[in-house]
């Protein structure tokens, strides 16, 4: 790996591996299931046309489980980057839940959207949610009873790519942390990062679909891989 003391723009991709250790179960690891639902059926806007009910359910149980899970190293790890790194720092992650945040980390993107936020279809407003949808609460904004998980699904655009493929281009460093390159644009990033100089890094359990695409793949868990990695930053 390249000498850390020159690396002055990170961009960091983390996916639902890095939460495992919170307790929140990964997506598609051995059989395309999420929480024994198929993604289908709870992660696209067909399923949720098809049903509303079993939907606002399943993100309901998302959101409780978010709620009482906790930070791990790793997400703590990271937000001692964030306040102690000097140079540009962005962390792009696929993740729903707020452990970034809790874990101390504010330059945080969240590019499939929060569990903790609900989106209005009547007036197109967001708001912080901390409780259920599946009663059809009204809109804090418009008092319509049409709030949907403010999550981007399958199909759906994925949140401030502007943005993000702006940082990729600026970046000297792309770390990958917990995702398993299956589920695009993300798992291009790496190409992009690439493509425009930057060195990259994967920090996985398990090789991934795109270890090959990094130029270098360590492995192991997240909560030991980032603390040392964040240490060697640090250090530089
Ligand atoms: P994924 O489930 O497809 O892949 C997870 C990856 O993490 C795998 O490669 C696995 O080997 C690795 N992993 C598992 N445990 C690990 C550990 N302890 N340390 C390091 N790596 C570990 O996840 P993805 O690539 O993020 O894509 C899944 C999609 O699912 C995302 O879009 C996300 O929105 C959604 N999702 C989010 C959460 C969450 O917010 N915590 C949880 C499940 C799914």
């Amino acid at each position: 790996m390249r000498n850390n003391s020159n690396i002055r723009n990170i961009v960091i991709l983390t996916g639902a591996g890095i939460s495992a250790e919170s307790g929140l179960k990964t997506f598609r690891a051995e059989d395309g299931l999420w929480e024994n639902h198929p993604v289908e059926q709870v992660a696209t806007p067909e399923g949720f046309a098809r049903d509303p009910d079993l939907v606002q359910r399943f993100y309901d149980e998302r959101r409780a489980q978010v709620r009482a899970a906790k930070p791990n190293a790793a997400h703590q790890a990271l937000g001692r980057l964030d306040r102690e790194f000097s140079g540009d720092l962005l962390i792009v992650t696929q993740n729903i839940d707020d452990l970034h945040e809790r874990g101390g980390a504010s330059r945080v993107l969240h590019m499939h959207g929060e569990s903790l936020s609900a989106w209005c279809q009547a007036c197109d407003a967001r708001h912080r949610w901390d409780g259920t949808l599946r009663d059809g609460p009204a809109c804090p904004s418009c008092g319509e009873a049409a709030m949907r998980p403010d999550i981007v699904w399958f199909g759906e655009m994925p949140y401030q790519m502007d943005r993000i493929f702006d940082a990729l281009a600026d970046a000297d460093l792309f770390v990958s942390i917990g995702t398993s390159g299956a589920v695009y644009p993300a798992a291009g990033f790496v190409q992009q990062a690439s493509a425009n100089g930057a060195r990259t890094l994967e920090l996985n359990l398990e090789e991934s679909m795109g270890s090959s695409n990094f130029d270098e793949t360590r492995l192991g868990a997240a909560s030991e891989l980032v603390p040392e990695w964040v240490d060697e930053v640090l250090k530089a």
